[in-house]
């Protein structure tokens, strides 16, 4: 049924492209219109309608690059057993959820504050050539925060919310289940907090994590979006091209690309 409905919206491209007053030029460009663009426009539309105009004129303007970085990342996702889940305040993780591949950051070469870090396998070919790459740079990113449990998550948010109240500490914590810690594939660096902004390492992570894949998950001036205050020192992993792909094409905006991937997938 759906696939039926899909076919019956391509036939306005292909008609336009036949019979356009330009029809010769349109007609010869016809064949490198990607059959997916009407699909991208409907997860757009039903995902992000406010983006969804901006967005698919990036697309339009270069659908074969983006479509190129999409299916690079989706194939690395899928490869890893999902690295570009959505995780908000609206789409929880099943409380049992755990990655299989869990390491530690004991057994890397990487500055770390304390001795119970763990990330997923997967990232970590990307996060030693971060830290590498840093240090080529003379910037030593000390690792915070990592994986968190479903368990650990509730006890921390509880914390918050005795220290701060529930509507302030819901601000900048998540309620267990909504974590992208507990994806095993997102990283705080130390200070967590707002000074990492102006440290050497904040800065090189604003100009580089996406280069290696990594992307800032709650920028400044999106807490209406992202539904958490500037946090510059949490990252999350979303794959090289998918990290492109949110440059290029989301405005830079975590929350924008993993909304849209969420629709476009179902
Ligand atoms: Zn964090």
């Amino acid at each position: 049924m759906i696939r039926f409905r899909r076919m019956i919206a391509l036939i306005p491209i292909v008609l336009m492209a036949a019979c356009g007053s330009d029809g010769a030029e349109a007609e010869a460009k016809a064949p490198a219109v990607d059959p997916r663009l009407r699909i991208v426009e409907e997860a757009l539309g039903s995902a992000l309608p406010d983006q969804a105009a901006t967005v698919f004129a990036a697309v339009s303007a270069s659908p074969n690059r983006f479509f190129e970085l999409l299916d690079a990342a989706v194939a690395e996702s899928a490869a890893a057993g999902g690295l570009l889940v959505l995780v908000d305040k609206r789409r929880p993780l099943d409380p049992g959820y755990e990655p299989d591949d869990l390491v530690s950051l004991n057994d890397y070469p990487l500055a770390v504050t304390r001795r119970d870090l763990r990330l997923r396998k997967a990232i970590m070919g990307a996060v030693l050539e971060m830290d590498a790459a840093a240090r080529a740079d003379g910037v030593r990113l000390v690792f915070a925060s990592s994986y968190r449990s479903y368990e650990y998550q509730d006890g921390l948010f509880k914390r918050y919310v005795a220290s701060h109240g529930e509507a302030e500490a819901s601000r900048f914590s998540a309620r267990p289940g909504t974590s992208q810690h507990q994806l095993g594939a997102a990283i705080d660096f130390d200070p967590i907090d707002e000074a990492f902004a102006s440290t050497d390492a904040g800065r090189w992570m604003e100009a580089n994590a996406w280069r290696f894949g990594f992307s800032l998950s709650f920028p400044r001036g999106m807490e209406s979006v992202t539904g958490y205050i500037w946090e510059s020192w949490h990252f999350r992993y979303v794959t090289k091209a998918g990290a492109t792909l949110e440059r290029e094409y989301f405005g830079g905006v975590q929350q924008y690309m993993l909304e849209f991937l969420d629709a476009y997938s179902r």
